[in-house]
């Protein structure tokens, strides 16, 4: 077995083809700064002898299996997500492109931080494989939008011809944060994270049911939940909904349907055209924050 030198975080990274350190990072690091990359490649540390990647995975975070999909059907090829219903916030962790998920796992079963739950690897799909020296492990964290996910997306698929084969683990339905806020230090509260996470836009949304996701992450949520006749929400700038204010039936803020934006971060405005956030005018909204806003409003008719 071949074992190679890691120092720094850098040294953790599996850049694209392009060999820019930053592919294998969080954000707008794809083809110029177009193509949106939602968690962190971690290269292989050490290799067998036909030189695939040998490291084992092991659970980020002390949780429970909530998802095994040992299929190379998808652009995650086999992977594990876990969630986290003891963290100070209950974020998913996801484990992508490995080689074998372990036998024993089953989902609901609990798991301590640091056990051994697969073999990094290189699966993806048949149709777009992925190289020998691409081989790595891609990690995400983050938060779900919506348990009605699937009722969205029958809308917008023909779930004949392109079934949710996922359920509410489709990528669709999960926003990622940066997961070096974690990897980087030993102790880690993840509410403070989410909280730090700079607000790029703000929404004001009519709603006639409070969307799941106020009620499964309780410690973004401000006001009274129950009587809310809409939410103040404050976006990142990739789209993940961070802080929510419930607004009362007679606030003027409230549109009279739907939604709008009433705030944009101006430092953050090129970025979030870049993600779709907004559309190219940098005023109007962008096909993933109507996407966002459409999937946590599932739950309601
Ligand atoms: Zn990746």
């Amino acid at each position: 077995m071949n074992r190679q030198t890691i120092q720094s975080f850098e040294d953790f990274i599996q850049p694209t083809v392009s060999g820019k350190i930053s592919s294998g990072t969080f954000g707008m690091v794809r083809e110029d700064g177009k193509r949106f990359h939602e968690g962190l490649d971690i290269r292989p540390s050490r290799v067998f002898a036909n030189g695939e990647a040998a490291d084992r995975i092991f659970s980020a975070i002390a949780g429970k299996v909530a998802y095994l999909n040992h299929e190379t059907n998808g652009p995650y090829g086999k992977y594990i997500i876990l969630v986290h219903p003891e963290a100070e916030i209950e974020v998913y962790t996801l484990y992508a492109h490995l080689a074998a998920i372990d036998k024993n796992l089953r989902v609901g079963d609990p798991l301590p931080q640091g056990k051994a739950i697969a073999l990094m690897g290189r699966s993806s799909t048949p149709e777009n494989p992925m190289p020998l020296e691409r081989s790595h492990l891609h990690f995400e964290v983050g938060l779900r939008l919506s348990d009605s996910f699937n009722r969205w997306y029958n809308k917008k698929n023909d779930p004949l011809k392109n079934p949710n084969r996922h359920g509410v683990w489709n990528g669709q339905n999960l926003v990622g944060f940066d997961p070096s806020y974690i990897l980087k230090s030993t102790r880690v509260n993840l509410l403070e994270v989410v909280h730090n996470l700079p607000t790029a836009l703000a929404v004001v949304m009519r709603t006639q049911t409070a969307p799941d996701f106020v009620y499964r992450y309780p410690g973004l949520t401000n006001g009274e939940v129950s009587t809310a006749a809409g939410w103040y929400i404050e976006f990142t700038w990739h789209g993940l909904p961070k802080h929510w204010t419930a607004l009362p039936a007679d606030s003027k803020q409230l549109p009279s349907n739907g939604f709008k934006i009433v705030g944009i971060n101006p430092q953050m405005r090129d970025l979030m055209i870049q993600r779709q956030m907004l559309a190219s005018d940098g005023k109007k909204p962008g096909e993933i924050l109507i996407q966002n806003l459409e999937i946590l409003l599932s739950n309601s008719r």
